[in-house]
């Protein structure tokens, strides 16, 4: 007699294009139900969930601003209340790059508040009933930036920094309850996020020669959603093409 096994859900942040779109599909190919979380592009949302459906898996779309505390409450809360996911990816993210002589308030506040306020306000509300059900998968995207440094992104870089510290603590914090914590950190990866850099002039600068793909940062993810990663926690994966080693 076969025993029909348990579908499992994934929250990601940060899923109506990019990184997080390519992860939320990856994670749907692997068997994965899809809680798809964005901000304001609906339709670009619609048309991911219109995917992952077609890969016969459910997809639920939760709109809300990760930074808007009340918002996070109340539109992920409530889907919380019926069903735990699985797997957590905080995916949201920005850039408001600028020079720290002549980077606005508003330019660090923005940044710090998306990565840093949107990774505590999802990750408290659900890691309290994954740790009820002692299992789960947490994992963090940041950025090689944040490991190296890089001019005009002071914010962005504490912000990414920032989130590797609170991985590891985390981490710490919850693996006797069984529960995973991980970093997987991007080089340069072709994005909207990135449609504005040079990539002619980066390119020299990469090992393995090419500008990494949505892909490539999405079976990472999903490596480490699977049972096989079962003995990894509190690490920082590059997917960076070699350009931080
Ligand atoms: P992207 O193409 O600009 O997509 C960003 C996504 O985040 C969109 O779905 C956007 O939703 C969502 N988002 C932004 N602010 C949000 C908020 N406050 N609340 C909820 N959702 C929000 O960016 P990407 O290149 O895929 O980047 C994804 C992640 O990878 C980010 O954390 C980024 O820092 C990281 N990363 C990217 C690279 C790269 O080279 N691209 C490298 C290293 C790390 P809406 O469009 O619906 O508003």
């Amino acid at each position: 007699m076969t025993t029909k096994k348990e579908k499992k859900t994934a929250l990601v942040t940060g899923a109506s294009k990019g990184i997080g779109a390519a992860i939320a599909i990856d994670l749907a190919r692997a068997g994965f139900d899809i809680w798809l979380n964005y901000r304001s592009d609906h339709a670009a949302a619609q048309a991911v969930a219109k995917t992952i459906k077609e890969l016969g898996v459910s997809c639920t779309l939760l709109q809300f601003d990760v930074v808007n505390e009340d918002a996070v409450n109340k539109v992920l809360g409530e889907a919380l209340e019926e069903k735990t996911p699985f797997v957590l990816v905080n995916n949201a993210g920005i850039t408001r790059d600028n020079m720290l002589f002549w980077m606005e308030s508003r330019e660090w506040r923005d940044v710090l508040g998306v990565h840093l306020d949107g990774f505590f306000h999802v990750t408290r509300l659900a890691i309290g009933k994954m740790i009820r059900e002692r299992k789960g998968r947490i994992i963090n995207i940041v950025s090689t930036s944040g490991e190296t440094g890089m001019p005009g992104q002071t914010n962005y870089a504490a912000a990414k920094a920032g989130l590797i510290g609170a991985t590891k603590s985390l981490a710490r914090e919850v693996a006797g309850r069984n529960i995973l914590v991980n970093a997987v950190s991007p080089g340069f990866i072709e994005t909207e996020m990135t449609k504005e850099l040079p990539l002619d002039k980066i390119l020299p600068t990469i090992p393995l020669g090419r500008i990494g793909t949505v892909q490539d940062v999405a079976s990472v993810v999903t490596f480490l959603c699977s049972e096989e990663a079962g003995y990894i926690t509190g690490q920082v994966l590059g997917v960076n093409g070699g350009v931080y080693m």
